[in-house]
């Protein structure tokens, strides 16, 4: 049986208004619903979840989140839980994403906060897409380990029977952006890929195979093929193309049509 693709969009902090984001979200789902080989997830701002998810129908468009706190509930100012999200239909999290790992302009997320986010992700019975990836390579391989790392402290503690509800996304910090250095080619998301895949078979063994991994990093309509052909992941982590309807459609198409 062919397994869908993953296609999802992290809308970041845009647009600035609900008409907007729901004008994107019609037009995005109106391509998306045609398609039976993709399963497409749009994390829009926060604020935006519950509206876009009254416009879902079906299943193959639906509503996720970019970042949530650990804690059900509590004296937590300007925090959104988990649990939360969930109550009002989000699907999926996004977790560990490098712009709020960052501690410059960033929130200076740790791997311990970022484990905490994953297990109570898992519990709320959300699919968390766990964002990985370095700031720079260096010829000594130094920025595999700590991929490594970053894997095997978030996922710490996480049940094997709750490895389903997991999805890897490798994000290169230097390919991600408009302040992106290069693109990264699909070989740089091959090597990692794999790396991940055996990360997570040290870590869980045949269990963990059918742990979805997405490339995310400057995708666009014209080389979103390509990693989902060379690069052995499953599926795309997309930032800015994500807002352009007609773009992310196109990127949509490729995917359905990748065998
Ligand atoms: C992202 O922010 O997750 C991302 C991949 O951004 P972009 O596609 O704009 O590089």
């Amino acid at each position: 049986m062919k397994t869908k693709k993953l296609i999802i969009g992290n809308w970041k902090m845009y647009p600035a208004s609900l008409k907007d984001a729901k004008a994107k979200f019609t037009a995005i789902k109106k391509t998306a619903g045609k398609l039976a080989n993709v399963q497409t997830v749009i994390c829009p701002p926060l604020v935006y979840v519950s509206e876009l998810k009254k416009l879902v129908t079906g299943h193959r468009c639906v509503v996720g989140a970019q970042n949530a706190w650990f804690e059900t509930e509590g004296a937590f100012t300007g925090e959104v839980s988990i649990a939360m999200l969930a109550s009002v239909g989000a699907q999926y999290v996004i977790v560990g994403h490098s712009e709020r790992r960052a501690t410059v302009n960033g929130c200076g997320e740790s791997d311990e906060l970022i484990n905490k986010k994953v297990l109570a992700g898992v519990k709320a019975g959300m699919t968390i897409v766990l964002c990985v990836g370095e700031r720079e390579r260096d010829p000594d391989g130094v920025y595999l380990k700590f991929i490594t790392e970053q894997i095997k402290e978030a996922l710490h503690g996480v049940q094997k029977k709750d490895l389903k509800k997991i999805v890897i996304a490798y994000e290169p910090i230097w390919a991600i952006g408009k302040n992106a250095i290069h693109p990264a080619s699909p070989d740089d998301a091959l090597e990692v890929s794999i790396l991940i895949k055996r990360t997570l078979a040290d870590m869980h063994g045949k269990d963990a195979t059918g742990i979805p991994i997405l490339y995310g990093g400057s995708v666009d309509a014209k080389n979103a093929w390509e990693f989902l052909l060379k690069s052995q992941v499953n599926g795309l982590l997309v930032g800015r193309a994500s807002l352009d309807p007609k773009v992310f459609g196109e990127i949509l198409k490729s995917a359905d049509q990748i065998k």
